[in-house]
C-alpha cells in the first residue's frame, strides 16, 4: 500500500514518522520471502497514539514488524502499511538485577550484554534471532528458557485505550509461543528481573545451547525458525521427520534435511509455494496421527 496522499505524509513528518516507500520486505525477512509496501519509521514513542488515530482516521490498515524471523508474508503489492521500530543502540541498561530494553534492540544482544553484567537466565534464548519485542510477542523461548519468565513491565502502545501504558508482568500471560498481548498492541519497552550469574558460567552455558542449534538445525538457509508448533507431549520435528518428508519440496520451498520442523527457502520460494508446503505436511501429518498441527509462523495474507 502506498501513502500517496500529501496532507497524510505531511502529518506523519510532523509526528517524526519517517515514511520509506515501497520496501521490499523479501529483503527484511529471515525466509526472503514477502511483498511490497510503505514502511513507517516510528521515532517518538509519543506521537505512536497519534500515529495510530491517524491511520485508523485514514482507513490505512497496518501490520507491525520487528526483526522479520518469524513471519511469512505473502507476495506481490501489499494492501496495509508496516510499522516498525528504529533500532536505538545499545538501547539497554542495567540498575542491580533489573534490565532495561528497548523493543527494538536485538534479543541475542541483550543476552550478552546482560551477560557482561553478571546477568543470566536467558541463555537458552542466546541463538534466536530477531528483536525483543518480537520476542515478547511470541514468548520466544529454548532450551527450557522462556522470555516470559523474566518480564517485570511492559511498556506498550495499547490498542485497547489507544494509549501508552505500562502492564505489569503478573499481569500478562505468557503460554507456549503465545502471550496476552492485543494484536495492535506495539511493544516499546521491558524490564526484565534477571538472576546474578557469574559471566564464565554464563558463556559455558550459551557455548552449550550454541552446539546444540549447531547441530541440529540448518543455519545457513532461509528459515524463520519452527514451522509448527509442537503439540501437547509430542514433536512436530519427530513426526515429519518419521513420514520421511526431510528434502519434501514445493517449488522452493523445502523441508530442511537438517531439521523437520523447519522449512527453508531454498532458492526463489514464493509465499505460496510455502503455504502449499504447510499445508501438505500438516495433511499428512493429520493423516498418519490424527494430530492437526497448528502454525508457529506468523502468515500475513491479504
Ligand atoms: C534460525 C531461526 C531459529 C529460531 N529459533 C527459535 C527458537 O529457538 N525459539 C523461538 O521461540 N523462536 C525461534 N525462532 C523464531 C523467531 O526468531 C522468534 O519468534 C522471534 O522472537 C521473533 O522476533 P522478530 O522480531 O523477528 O518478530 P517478527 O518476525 O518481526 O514478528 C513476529 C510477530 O511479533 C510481532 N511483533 C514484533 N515486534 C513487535 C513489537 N515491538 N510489538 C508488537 N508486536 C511485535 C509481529 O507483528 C508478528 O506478529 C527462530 C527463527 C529462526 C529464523
Amino acid at each position: 500500500m502506498r501513502i500517496s496522499d500529501n496532507p497524510v505524509a505531511t502529518k506523519l513528518k510532523e509526528l517524526e514518522v519517517e515514511l520509506r516507500p515501497g520496501v521490499a520486505l523479501s529483503a527484511h525477512t529471515s525466509l526472503g520471502i514477502g511483498g511490497t509496501t510503505d514502511e513507517l519509521l516510528l521515532r517518538r514513542y509519543d506521537s505512536i497514539p497519534e500515529v495510530m488515530r491517524l491511520l485508523a482516521s485514514q482507513g490505512i490498515p497496518h501490520r507491525f514488524l520487528g526483526g522479520g524471523t518469524n513471519v511469512l508474508i505473502t507476495d506481490g503489492e501489499l494492501p496495509w502499511v508496516t510499522l516498525h521500530l528504529p533500532s536505538t543502540k545499545p538501547g539497554m541498561s542495567i540498575e542491580g538485577n533489573i534490565a532495561h530494553v528497548d523493543a527494538s534492540a536485538e534479543l541475542g544482544g541483550m543476552v550478552t550484554f546482560c551477560a557482561k553484567h553478571d546477568l543470566g537466565g536467558m541463555e537458552g534464548l542466546i541463538g534466536v534471532p530477531g528483536s525483543v519485542g518480537g520476542a515478547l510477542r511470541m514468548n520466544a523461548g529454548a532450551y527450557g528458557t522462556q522470555i516470559g519468565s523474566y518480564v517485570r513491565e511492559v511498556e506498550l502502545y495499547r490498542a485497547l485505550s489507544g494509549e501508552l501504558e505500562t502492564l505489569r508482568g503478573n499481569d500478562i500471560r505468557f503460554d507456549y509461543r503465545h502471550t496476552s498481548f492485543a494484536p495492535d498492541d506495539v511493544m516499546l519497552r521491558v524490564k526484565l528481573e534477571l538472576p546474578s550469574k557469574p559471566f564464565k558460567d554464563i558463556v559455558a552455558g550459551i557455548k552449550v545451547c550454541n552446539e546444540k542449534r549447531r547441530a541440529s538445525q540448518p543455519l545457513g538457509q532461509k528459515s524463520a525458525g519452527c514451522i509448527f508448533k509442537n503439540p501437547p507431549g509430542g514433536s512436530a520435528g519427530r513426526m515429519i521427520d518419521e513420514l520421511g518428508l526431510k528434502g519434501h519440496r514445493m517449488g522452493d520451498a523445502m523441508v530442511s534435511d537438517r531439521h523437520a520442523n523447519f522449512f527453508v527457502n531454498a532458492g526463489a520460494a514464493s509465499c505460496a509455494d510455502m503455504l502449499k508446503l504447510i499445508a501438505d505436511v500438516r495433511e499428512r501429518v493429520r493423516l498418519a496421527h490424527g494430530i492437526e498441527l497448528e502454525n508457529e509462523v506468523i502468515v500475513w495474507q491479504n
